[in-house]
């Protein structure tokens, strides 16, 4: 059984309202022995508005108190979800370095700063255009920032064009992920498994398994698992899948970060 659920949202992000206790108690009652609050930090995103980042000084705070009150049921941390853009690398590098988060998931919920869910970016070109100019921005957004531990649900886009999946698959895009792949590990950083994928109703958790093959046949080893839950039934989604999926692709461990350095699972 998987244990650990890593990637979570809770009312600091502007797209949830469940409170970390009713979190907590939703990992508990499905079984896990580790979660990692990451609520959202989107910088400068121009649809979110800067009333949707969260005061980390209150953050810290609040997660805190709640990995304290739950310290004999769950072991949680303390993480975050930062949105990235290609002008932000200097501002997260120091942003990291400033709270002590035990975990950091780099996700692009941006390209051409605009928001991909927003789906204008899709105005005038077809998905596969589209998916193109994210995945090539996504390895700009590498290049300049990359003191993440994590990088997010690579092949999300997938979600949002016309055609969701259809105009998406990894020998589509084979140039462009592997980059993404060969920088993330150059510069030692990991991928999750994010189970939302198939939550939004895709036949497949970010990322493909083709491209899950691929980051373990260019040597990369170091992955997460998270349901990207904002609601508590939301925890472990169809983590009774896990273990096939990792298997399938070659992965044997998979890891939970607590102050920024890995412990690892047996799948
Ligand atoms: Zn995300
Ligand atoms: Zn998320």
């Amino acid at each position: 059984m998987i244990k650990a659920d890593v990637h979570m949202h809770t009312n600091f992000s502007h797209d949830s309202e469940s409170t970390p206790e009713q979190m907590a108690e939703g990992a508990i009652a499905k079984g896990l022995e580790v979660i990692c609050f990451t609520d959202h930090y989107d910088k400068d995103n121009m649809d979110w508005g800067p009333e949707d980042i969260f005061e980390p000084e209150v953050y810290f705070e609040k997660m805190t108190e709640v990995r304290e009150k739950y310290k004999d049921r769950i072991r949680i941390r303390i993480g975050v979800e930062l949105g990235l853009q290609p002008h932000l690398g200097g501002y997260y590098e120091e942003f990291v370095k400033k709270y002590p988060f035990d975990f950091v998931i780099g996700s692009v919920h941006s390209a051409e700063r605009s928001d991909i869910a927003q789906k204008r970016i899709f105005a005038g070109r077809t998905d596969e255009e589209t998916y193109r100019i994210i995945f090539r921005e996504m390895v700009e957004d590498v290049k300049v920032f990359h003191g993440f531990d994590i990088f997010g649900h690579i092949d999300y886009v997938a979600r949002y064009g016309r055609n969701h999946e259809k105009e998406y698959s990894y020998q589509k895009f084979a140039d462009e992920i592997d980059t993404l792949l060969r920088l993330l590990i150059e510069k030692g950083c990991g991928i999750e498994l994010n189970m939302s994928g198939l939550k939004y109703g895709l036949p497949f958790a970010h990322p493909h398994t083709d491209v899950l093959k691929r980051y373990r046949e260019l040597g990369g080893e170091l992955i997460t698992v998270g349901a990207d839950g904002h609601r508590p039934d939301h925890i472990a989604y169809d983590f009774h899948k896990v273990k096939e999926i990792f298997e399938s692709c070659g992965f044997k461990y998979y890891a939970e970060f607590k102050e920024r350095r890995p412990t690892f699972f047996k799948v």
